[in-house]
Protein backbone atom coordinates (compact mmCIF):
# COMPACT_ATOMS: atom_id res chain seq x y z
CA UNK A 1 0.00 0.00 0.00
CA UNK A 2 1.43 3.64 -0.65
CA UNK A 3 2.41 5.59 2.45
CA UNK A 4 1.28 8.93 2.43
CA UNK A 5 4.04 10.58 2.26
CA UNK A 6 4.83 8.53 -1.52
CA UNK A 7 4.90 11.31 -4.61
CA UNK A 8 3.03 8.60 -7.26
CA UNK A 9 -0.08 10.92 -7.12
CA UNK A 10 -2.26 8.52 -4.65
CA UNK A 11 -3.24 10.80 -1.77
CA UNK A 12 -4.46 9.82 1.17
CA UNK A 13 -8.33 10.87 0.13
CA UNK A 14 -7.53 8.44 -2.56
CA UNK A 15 -6.70 5.12 -0.17
CA UNK A 16 -9.46 6.51 2.57
CA UNK A 17 -11.94 6.12 -0.18
CA UNK A 18 -15.09 8.42 0.53
CA UNK A 19 -18.94 8.66 -0.66
CA UNK A 20 -18.81 12.01 -1.50
CA UNK A 21 -20.85 13.99 -2.19
CA UNK A 22 -22.68 12.47 0.76
CA UNK A 23 -26.44 11.45 0.03
CA UNK A 24 -29.11 14.05 0.41
CA UNK A 25 -32.29 12.28 1.46
CA UNK A 26 -36.30 13.54 2.01
CA UNK A 27 -38.31 11.80 3.92
CA UNK A 28 -41.87 12.20 4.95
CA UNK A 29 -42.71 13.41 8.88
CA UNK A 30 -45.59 14.85 9.70
CA UNK A 31 -44.36 16.98 12.24
CA UNK A 32 -43.08 18.91 10.00
CA UNK A 33 -45.05 18.72 6.78
CA UNK A 34 -48.01 20.07 8.75
CA UNK A 35 -46.37 23.84 9.02
CA UNK A 36 -45.75 22.67 5.20
CA UNK A 37 -42.00 22.27 6.02
CA UNK A 38 -39.78 19.90 4.45
CA UNK A 39 -37.03 17.62 6.04
CA UNK A 40 -34.22 16.58 4.43
CA UNK A 41 -31.26 14.29 5.66
CA UNK A 42 -27.10 14.96 4.99
CA UNK A 43 -26.03 11.33 5.42
CA UNK A 44 -22.38 12.25 5.90
CA UNK A 45 -22.45 8.98 8.32
CA UNK A 46 -22.41 7.28 4.72
CA UNK A 47 -19.02 8.92 4.07
CA UNK A 48 -17.06 6.04 5.31
CA UNK A 49 -17.58 2.42 7.33
CA UNK A 50 -14.76 3.18 10.00
CA UNK A 51 -14.42 6.97 10.07
CA UNK A 52 -16.61 7.54 12.88
CA UNK A 53 -19.31 10.47 12.36
CA UNK A 54 -18.23 13.41 9.87
CA UNK A 55 -14.60 13.10 10.92
CA UNK A 56 -13.68 12.06 6.82
CA UNK A 57 -14.08 15.79 6.19
CA UNK A 58 -11.91 17.28 9.05
CA UNK A 59 -9.52 14.30 9.12
CA UNK A 60 -8.29 14.27 5.50
CA UNK A 61 -6.97 17.45 5.06
CA UNK A 62 -4.73 16.87 8.55
CA UNK A 63 -3.49 13.78 7.00
CA UNK A 64 -2.31 15.61 4.02
CA UNK A 65 -0.36 18.14 6.13
CA UNK A 66 1.46 15.76 8.18
CA UNK A 67 2.93 14.71 5.56
CA UNK A 68 3.69 10.93 6.35
CA UNK A 69 4.31 12.20 10.04
CA UNK A 70 2.98 9.80 13.07
CA UNK A 71 -0.36 11.76 13.85
CA UNK A 72 -0.99 12.78 17.61
CA UNK A 73 -4.17 14.23 18.96
CA UNK A 74 -6.40 14.17 22.10
CA UNK A 75 -9.92 12.92 22.69
CA UNK A 76 -12.23 11.48 26.20
CA UNK A 77 -12.38 8.31 26.56
CA UNK A 78 -15.27 7.70 24.50
CA UNK A 79 -14.05 10.56 21.89
CA UNK A 80 -15.17 9.53 18.07
CA UNK A 81 -12.36 11.79 16.73
CA UNK A 82 -10.17 9.46 18.57
CA UNK A 83 -11.37 6.39 16.85
CA UNK A 84 -11.39 7.84 13.09
CA UNK A 85 -8.16 8.84 13.38
CA UNK A 86 -6.88 5.48 14.69
CA UNK A 87 -8.96 4.06 11.78
CA UNK A 88 -7.38 6.58 9.03
CA UNK A 89 -4.12 4.97 10.67
CA UNK A 90 -4.84 1.41 10.02
CA UNK A 91 -6.29 1.70 6.63
CA UNK A 92 -3.02 4.64 5.52
CA UNK A 93 0.08 2.44 7.68
CA UNK A 94 0.54 5.76 9.55
CA UNK A 95 0.87 5.89 13.46
CA UNK A 96 -1.08 7.30 15.73
CA UNK A 97 -0.45 8.80 19.30
CA UNK A 98 -3.49 9.29 21.22
CA UNK A 99 -3.65 11.46 24.06
CA UNK A 100 -6.44 10.51 26.57
CA UNK A 101 -7.93 12.70 29.09
CA UNK A 102 -7.78 10.92 32.79
CA UNK A 103 -4.68 8.96 34.11
CA UNK A 104 -7.41 6.63 35.98
CA UNK A 105 -7.97 5.03 33.15
CA UNK A 106 -4.59 3.49 32.33
CA UNK A 107 -4.61 1.28 34.30
CA UNK A 108 -7.67 -0.51 33.45
CA UNK A 109 -9.26 -2.93 31.12
CA UNK A 110 -9.96 -0.63 27.83
CA UNK A 111 -13.41 0.46 27.24
CA UNK A 112 -15.15 -0.77 23.44
CA UNK A 113 -13.85 2.92 22.21
CA UNK A 114 -10.72 2.94 23.10
CA UNK A 115 -10.20 -0.64 22.92
CA UNK A 116 -10.86 0.00 19.18
CA UNK A 117 -8.52 2.51 18.53
CA UNK A 118 -6.07 0.81 20.40
CA UNK A 119 -6.85 -2.75 18.23
CA UNK A 120 -6.71 0.03 15.16
CA UNK A 121 -2.71 0.58 16.20
CA UNK A 122 -3.15 3.76 18.29
CA UNK A 123 -0.85 4.05 20.93
CA UNK A 124 -2.60 5.97 23.95
CA UNK A 125 -0.92 8.03 26.27
CA UNK A 126 -3.17 8.87 29.64
CA UNK A 127 -3.07 12.24 31.12
CA UNK A 128 -3.98 13.58 34.52
CA UNK A 129 -7.36 15.84 33.85
CA UNK A 130 -5.28 19.32 34.99
CA UNK A 131 -2.71 18.67 32.42
CA UNK A 132 -4.99 17.75 29.85
CA UNK A 133 -6.91 21.01 30.42
CA UNK A 134 -3.51 23.01 30.06
CA UNK A 135 -2.71 20.87 26.63
CA UNK A 136 -2.89 23.73 24.16
CA UNK A 137 -0.25 25.54 26.68
CA UNK A 138 3.19 25.46 24.41
CA UNK A 139 5.37 24.30 27.51
CA UNK A 140 2.79 21.68 28.55
CA UNK A 141 2.37 20.29 25.05
CA UNK A 142 5.84 19.49 24.85
CA UNK A 143 6.41 17.96 27.88
CA UNK A 144 3.67 15.79 26.21
CA UNK A 145 5.19 15.32 23.33
CA UNK A 146 8.07 14.36 25.15
CA UNK A 147 6.86 12.04 27.66
CA UNK A 148 4.58 10.24 24.16
CA UNK A 149 8.00 9.51 22.85
CA UNK A 150 6.19 11.69 19.48
CA UNK A 151 8.01 14.85 19.13
CA UNK A 152 7.86 13.86 15.54
CA UNK A 153 3.96 13.80 15.41
CA UNK A 154 1.91 16.64 13.62
CA UNK A 155 -0.56 17.62 16.43
CA UNK A 156 -4.04 17.89 15.71
CA UNK A 157 -6.40 19.51 18.31
CA UNK A 158 -8.96 18.02 20.68
CA UNK A 159 -11.93 17.06 18.49
CA UNK A 160 -9.77 17.52 15.38
CA UNK A 161 -10.79 21.17 15.01
CA UNK A 162 -8.50 23.54 13.63
CA UNK A 163 -7.97 25.84 9.87
CA UNK A 164 -7.24 22.76 8.20
CA UNK A 165 -10.07 20.26 9.68
CA UNK A 166 -12.47 23.51 9.06
CA UNK A 167 -11.72 24.44 5.80
CA UNK A 168 -12.00 20.55 4.48
CA UNK A 169 -15.59 21.03 6.09
CA UNK A 170 -16.41 24.11 3.50
CA UNK A 171 -17.29 20.97 0.87
CA UNK A 172 -20.34 19.86 3.18
CA UNK A 173 -21.71 23.63 2.48
CA UNK A 174 -20.88 23.29 -1.53
CA UNK A 175 -22.55 20.29 -1.80
CA UNK A 176 -25.67 21.33 0.27
CA UNK A 177 -25.95 25.05 -2.70
CA UNK A 178 -29.13 25.13 -3.59
CA UNK A 179 -30.52 22.48 -2.01
CA UNK A 180 -32.44 23.64 1.24
CA UNK A 181 -32.64 26.86 2.91
CA UNK A 182 -32.26 25.87 6.89
CA UNK A 183 -29.02 23.57 7.10
CA UNK A 184 -28.96 22.24 10.92
CA UNK A 185 -25.48 20.43 12.72
CA UNK A 186 -24.81 19.29 15.91
CA UNK A 187 -21.99 20.99 17.30
CA UNK A 188 -19.14 19.35 19.50
CA UNK A 189 -16.18 21.86 18.93
CA UNK A 190 -18.18 23.66 16.22
CA UNK A 191 -15.53 22.78 13.39
CA UNK A 192 -17.92 21.41 11.17
CA UNK A 193 -20.34 23.92 11.29
CA UNK A 194 -17.66 26.86 10.64
CA UNK A 195 -16.54 24.78 7.20
CA UNK A 196 -20.08 24.01 6.73
CA UNK A 197 -21.50 28.11 6.75
CA UNK A 198 -18.23 29.08 4.93
CA UNK A 199 -19.25 26.70 1.78
CA UNK A 200 -23.33 27.69 1.42
CA UNK A 201 -24.49 29.85 -1.08
CA UNK A 202 -26.67 33.08 -0.56
CA UNK A 203 -29.94 33.17 1.19
CA UNK A 204 -28.73 29.74 3.22
CA UNK A 205 -28.72 29.72 6.55
CA UNK A 206 -27.05 27.35 9.39
CA UNK A 207 -28.67 26.56 12.53
CA UNK A 208 -26.10 24.89 14.94
CA UNK A 209 -27.50 22.80 17.87
CA UNK A 210 -24.38 22.53 20.15
CA UNK A 211 -24.46 18.97 22.35
CA UNK A 212 -22.27 20.55 25.12
CA UNK A 213 -23.26 23.23 27.83
CA UNK A 214 -22.00 26.45 28.00
CA UNK A 215 -21.81 29.77 25.85
CA UNK A 216 -18.51 29.58 24.30
CA UNK A 217 -19.03 27.91 21.28
CA UNK A 218 -20.44 31.10 19.54
CA UNK A 219 -16.58 32.44 20.10
CA UNK A 220 -14.85 29.43 19.04
CA UNK A 221 -16.59 29.26 15.94
CA UNK A 222 -15.81 32.69 14.97
CA UNK A 223 -12.48 32.20 15.71
CA UNK A 224 -11.82 28.69 13.54
CA UNK A 225 -13.73 30.94 11.02
CA UNK A 226 -11.23 33.47 11.43
CA UNK A 227 -8.05 31.01 11.20
CA UNK A 228 -9.25 29.42 8.14
CA UNK A 229 -11.00 32.41 6.24
CA UNK A 230 -9.61 35.53 7.99
CA UNK A 231 -12.90 35.88 8.99
CA UNK A 232 -16.66 35.43 9.91
CA UNK A 233 -18.43 33.56 6.69
CA UNK A 234 -22.04 32.70 6.28
CA UNK A 235 -25.08 33.08 7.92
CA UNK A 236 -25.40 30.78 10.94
CA UNK A 237 -26.38 31.37 14.79
CA UNK A 238 -26.68 28.47 17.50
CA UNK A 239 -29.59 27.16 19.75
CA UNK A 240 -28.46 26.32 22.37
CA UNK A 241 -31.69 24.80 24.63
CA UNK A 242 -30.77 21.24 23.39
CA UNK A 243 -27.88 20.03 25.12
CA UNK A 244 -29.59 18.02 27.78
CA UNK A 245 -27.24 18.73 30.35
CA UNK A 246 -24.34 18.21 28.99
CA UNK A 247 -21.79 16.28 26.55
CA UNK A 248 -22.44 12.50 27.00
CA UNK A 249 -25.94 13.53 28.76
CA UNK A 250 -29.33 12.36 27.52
CA UNK A 251 -32.75 12.08 28.91
CA UNK A 252 -35.23 9.39 29.10
CA UNK A 253 -37.53 11.49 26.50
CA UNK A 254 -34.50 12.00 24.54
CA UNK A 255 -34.35 8.30 23.97
CA UNK A 256 -38.16 8.20 23.48
CA UNK A 257 -37.47 10.60 20.83
CA UNK A 258 -34.96 8.95 19.21
CA UNK A 259 -36.08 4.94 19.31
CA UNK A 260 -39.53 6.76 17.34
CA UNK A 261 -37.40 8.43 15.16
CA UNK A 262 -35.60 5.58 13.96
CA UNK A 263 -39.06 3.25 14.14
CA UNK A 264 -40.70 6.16 11.34
CA UNK A 265 -37.85 6.61 9.06
CA UNK A 266 -35.73 3.28 9.36
CA UNK A 267 -32.06 5.76 10.60
CA UNK A 268 -30.11 4.45 13.42
CA UNK A 269 -29.53 7.66 15.34
CA UNK A 270 -26.73 8.09 17.36
CA UNK A 271 -27.82 9.48 20.29
CA UNK A 272 -24.92 12.03 22.16
CA UNK A 273 -24.89 14.25 18.82
CA UNK A 274 -27.74 13.07 16.11
CA UNK A 275 -30.96 12.74 18.45
CA UNK A 276 -30.28 16.11 20.45
CA UNK A 277 -29.94 17.61 17.10
CA UNK A 278 -33.31 15.96 15.25
CA UNK A 279 -35.16 16.87 18.68
CA UNK A 280 -34.42 20.27 18.08
CA UNK A 281 -35.41 20.32 14.67
CA UNK A 282 -39.01 19.01 15.67
CA UNK A 283 -39.40 21.61 18.56
CA UNK A 284 -38.43 24.18 16.47
CA UNK A 285 -41.17 23.41 13.64
CA UNK A 286 -43.75 22.54 16.44
CA UNK A 287 -43.23 26.39 17.73
CA UNK A 288 -43.35 27.38 13.95
CA UNK A 289 -39.72 28.47 14.10
CA UNK A 290 -39.39 27.79 10.12
CA UNK A 291 -41.45 29.53 7.96
CA UNK A 292 -44.14 27.43 5.33
CA UNK A 293 -42.12 26.51 2.44
CA UNK A 294 -38.87 26.17 4.14
CA UNK A 295 -36.56 23.39 3.35
CA UNK A 296 -34.64 22.02 6.21
CA UNK A 297 -31.27 19.71 5.92
CA UNK A 298 -30.31 17.71 9.07
CA UNK A 299 -26.77 17.08 8.75
CA UNK A 300 -26.79 13.50 10.10
CA UNK A 301 -23.01 13.19 11.45
CA UNK A 302 -22.84 9.40 12.35
C1 LIG B 1 -17.56 15.13 15.88
C2 LIG B 1 -19.00 15.02 15.64
C3 LIG B 1 -19.85 16.13 15.33
C4 LIG B 1 -19.47 17.57 15.20
O1 LIG B 1 -18.27 17.91 15.50
P1 LIG B 1 -17.63 19.35 15.62
O2 LIG B 1 -16.64 19.09 16.71
O3 LIG B 1 -18.64 20.35 16.01
O4 LIG B 1 -16.97 19.63 14.32
C5 LIG B 1 -21.18 15.88 15.12
N1 LIG B 1 -21.67 14.64 15.20
C6 LIG B 1 -20.90 13.57 15.47
C7 LIG B 1 -21.53 12.24 15.53
C8 LIG B 1 -19.55 13.71 15.71
O5 LIG B 1 -18.82 12.63 16.03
Amino acid sequence: MPAPGDNDGVTSADILKPRLPSPLQEVADDRFARHGVRLLLKRDDLIHPDLVGNKWRKLVPNIEAAAGRPLLTFGGAYSNHLRATAAAGRLLGLPTVGVVRGDELAGRPLNPSLARCAADGMRLHFVDRSMYRRKAEPETLAGLLRAAAAEDAYVVPEGGSNAAAVRGCRALGEELRGRADVVAVACGTGGTLAGLAAGLGAGQRVLGVPVLKGDFLDGEIARLQAEAFGGRRGDWSLDERFHCGGYGRTTPELHAFAADFEARHSLAVERLYVAKLLYGLVELATEGAFARGTAVAAVITA
